[in-house]
């Protein structure tokens, strides 16, 4: 009898669909600043998520804002994975500038991987992926004494990477 009723079914199945892996297509595009991941940003709430979205997973609004995600992030926590022949794959998860975690394919550059790692997002060919950032990151001094644990917390990377 309520005429939302199917209106609000066609909502629930759009916010339900899984979220894409990484492989599929649409999570990146070229935005005014270059490729970057594509969010959306709720009119309401603020809230910015992953993805192209037509509803808030916060407050349910359904007016939103596409936008491009931050270039530049923390990782949060990472792995490797060995496959086959394909060798090691890192893959971790980043903490976007704003609220944004999401699941990414690492390179190492050089430097190692570690949680509170300032990294950036970069593009090659097809391929997506968080990489070290080239700034100021290294502050553990070459020193062969063990460092206080306190030397690995990087105090909040985001206050360093605002960028126009
Ligand atoms: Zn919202």
């Amino acid at each position: 009898m309520t005429p939302t009723t199917s209106e609000a079914a066609r909502i629930e199945a759009s916010v339900s669909l899984p979220v894409p892996d990484l492989d599929a297509d649409g999570l990146v595009d070229l935005f005014d600043e270059g490729p970057r991941l594509v969010g959306t940003r709720c009119d309401a709430c603020g809230r910015t998520m992953l993805g192209d979205r037509i509803v808030c997973s916060d407050c349910v609004g359904t007016a939103v804002t596409r936008v491009a995600l931050p270039a530049t992030g923390v990782l949060y926590a990472f792995t490797r994975l060995h496959v086959g022949a394909a060798g090691v794959r890192a893959l971790g998860y980043v903490d976007l500038a704003g609220d944004v975690r999401t699941l990414a394919d690492l390179r190492e550059d050089g430097q190692p991987l570690q949680p509170g790692l300032a990294v950036e997002f970069a593009v090659d060919g097809d391929d997506w992926y968080f990489a070290p950032s080239a700034g100021p990151a290294a502050s553990a001094p070459a020193a062969s004494a063990p460092a206080a644990a306190d030397a690995n917390l990087h105090a909040n990377p985001h206050d360093e990477v605002e960028e126009d």
